[in-house]
């Protein structure tokens, strides 16, 4: 099975009560480890590039990359932009073959907000590509007031931008954040229950590093059909390279460092697979 539309891979999580691993990745390495682990435990997987890194790789460089890591693979996969408020980024990497975007026009009205995205929208479909939406933003763990359940749009709001522009999956604010949580989140998780009930669609969970699995499940179950997992990379990827050189000082072969970053980016991409329930989910 190769490249799908992401909407394809969510569809069949939300329909059966599963969680896919959207996963952020930062380079080649990240790329071919989390493809690796998630053909290892036949899962279908979502890979997830930053507006940064597609700036700092170079979208064409990417782009190759991806068509090489997937040519032969034997699970479901899809490619995504994450939070991204360019709209030129968006349309290069629709344009490039990108299989869904998240348009990120967060720091704007939600009215000009959903404008556009009917539009962003729109652009997508031409390319037979998926569109997440978001209206309220996610904080940085650090910046975190305790209070952020409280400051979201109303169920109408929500509702009304998830109707009139077509978004394939919706990411609401619930108490979440990116970044590493000093504790456990107080989620509102009867709010998924609600937007999904109300819009019968599925819906993305952002700030996943450091939920537990007892918050993972009960999300995953209300409807979060996909599972956003980037600071986790970001950690198992830079430790075990700390860990490497710290356990091996003075050993300069690169190869041997990268063997130890893409075992412990495939352990961190197994384990959440494993967690939210897509293990031998791949069709
Ligand atoms: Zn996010």
């Amino acid at each position: 099975m190769p490249v799908v539309p992401t909407k394809q891979i969510l569809d069949r999580a939300f329909a059966g009560g599963y969680g896919v691993a959207a996963i952020n990745v930062i380079n080649d390495l990240s790329m071919e480890a989390v493809l690796a682990a998630a053909e290892e435990l036949h899962a279908p997987v979502i890979l997830q590039t930053s507006v940064k890194h597609v700036k700092m790789t170079g979208l064409d460089a990417m782009y190759a990359m991806w068509l090489a890591y997937t040519k032969d693979v034997r699970v479901p996969v899809a490619l995504h932009l994450d939070h991204c408020p360019e709209r030129d980024v968006i349309s290069a990497c629709l344009a490039k073959g990108w299989n869904s975007v998240l348009f990120d026009a967060s720091k704007l009205s939600v009215e000009e907000n959903q404008r556009q995205c009917i539009e962003v929208v729109a652009e997508a479909r031409r390319y037979g590509a998926d569109v997440e939406g978001e209206i309220e933003g996610f904080k940085r763990t650090e910046e975190m007031t305790g209070d952020e359940a409280q400051h979201v749009q109303s169920l109408e709001t929500v509702v009304e931008f998830v109707r009139t522009t077509g978004v394939d999956v919706f990411a609401p604010a619930i108490g979440n954040a990116h970044g590493t949580y000093k504790t456990a989140p107080t989620l509102d998780a009867q709010r998924v229950s609600d937007i999904v009930a109300a819009t019968g669609k599925p819906v993305a969970l952002h700030g996943g590093t450091g939920m537990s699995a007892e918050q993972f499940s009960d999300l995953i179950g209300r409807g979060c059909a996909k599972v956003n997992i980037s600071t986790a990379l970001k950690i198992a990827f830079m430790k075990s390279g700390f860990e490497f050189m710290t356990e091996h000082p003075g050993d300069y072969d690169p190869p041997k460092l990268f063997a130890a970053q893409r075992t412990a980016v495939m352990e961190m991409a197994r384990y959440h697979i494993r967690l939210f329930g897509s293990e031998g989910k791949a069709w």
